[in-house]
């Protein structure tokens, strides 16, 4: 049976890839921090402990040796990297690099090939000059998030240059009704169900003109087991090649909640408005549709829509 090794799995993506590889007969171990609240992981062996604590990683992933490890473990928030730029270094930084040398130490323990999937981020290339990104735009982070990012994904591409199958899945923002509500696509679609239903009258957003690739989570868990098994071990870009501004998305929302007048309704709050944000990132995603075979599922309004509906039903 094979086994797989998560960190993160209390966040969007690690629900969806846990629930997947337990479908598929996986032996799935997983990193759950002592401090989170338990992960409701039906079929998942959980494992306490930090993954800023190198040696109880390196100790358990030594021991565990899995076949694929999933590195989504992060202070997944841009915003929150800016209050606490220390603990995103230490975890999405410095951790990323425990992992894989934990990863390595364990492939040469065993003698299996251990293929290890590192979740980066399109913040690396922070306000890039040119667009849609690929792999080969300059790395140019804009926020404690990004440069985090940037350091594990550059550490990504020097274990693959020791032997390790190391991937960086370079991931754009990716949504579903599992995206928690610090999230701008969250905050708009719970927020639009509630004044719908006639429980609140108004959101509070920050900038309204960023622009991002929102693709839809389950399709790039797709990918990151896709790179995992690929027979070379590569950077990819994960997107959809399309941006869509906040606005667009309010309006959109709005429009399915069944709100016809969203500007009525939508404050704009500069407690929301970031000291530096990226104005549009949009990936160009085509060396994962080619050795991959990937390609993304759903389209902007069918996430919307989604979303959407899966707040209108929860507040029934
Ligand atoms: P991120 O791209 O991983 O930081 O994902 P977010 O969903 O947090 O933010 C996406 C974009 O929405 C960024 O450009 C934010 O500046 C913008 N944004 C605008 N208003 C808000 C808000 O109220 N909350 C959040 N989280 N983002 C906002």
């Amino acid at each position: 049976m094979p086994r797989a090794f998560i960190t993160g799995i209390s966040g969007q993506d690690g629900s969806y890839l846990s629930e997947r590889l337990v479908a598929e007969g996986y032996d799935v171990h997983a990193l759950a921090f002592s401090s989170e609240p338990t992960p409701s992981s039906p079929g998942v062996v959980l494992h306490c402990g930090d993954l800023t604590d190198i040696d109880r990683v390196r100790s358990l992933v030594v021991e565990i040796a899995p076949d694929e490890i999933y590195n989504l473990a992060a202070i997944s928030s841009v915003a929150r990297s800016w209050q606490e730029p220390d603990l995103t270094a230490r975890i999405n930084g410095l951790a990323a690099v425990g992992l894989l040398e934990s990863a390595l130490q364990a492939q040469e323990a065993t003698g299996n090939a251990v293929r290890f999937v590192q979740a980066s981020s399109a913040e690396i290339f922070g306000e890039p000059a040119h667009s849609p990104q690929d792999e080969h735009t300059p790395l140019r982070p804009v926020n404690p998030y990004g440069a985090a990012k940037a350091y594990a994904h550059l550490m990504t591409g020097v274990y693959r240059g020791r032997g390790l199958h190391a991937v960086s899945a370079i991931l754009y923002n990716h949504e579903s009704p599992r995206r928690p509500a610090q999230f701008v696509t969250r905050k708009i679609t719970a927020g639009a169900a509630a004044i719908a239903r006639g429980e609140a009258d108004s959101i509070s957003l920050g900038n309204l003109d960023a622009r991002r690739d929102w693709g839809w989570a389950p399709d790039y868990v797709d990918a990151l087991v896709r790179a995992a098994r690929a027979d070379r071990a590569d950077d990819y870009v994960i997107a959809t090649g399309q941006s869509r501004s906040v606005r667009e998305f309010v309006a959109a929302a709005f429009a399915k909640a069944g709100v016809s007048d969203w500007e009525r309704h939508v404050r704009v709050d500069p407690a929301f408005v970031r000291p530096a944000d990226p104005s549009d990132l949009t990936g160009d995603s085509s060396r994962a549709r080619k050795q991959l075979g990937w390609r993304p599922t759903t389209s902007f309004e069918e996430i919307v829509g989604r979303m959407v509906e899966a707040d209108l039903s929860q507040a029934d």
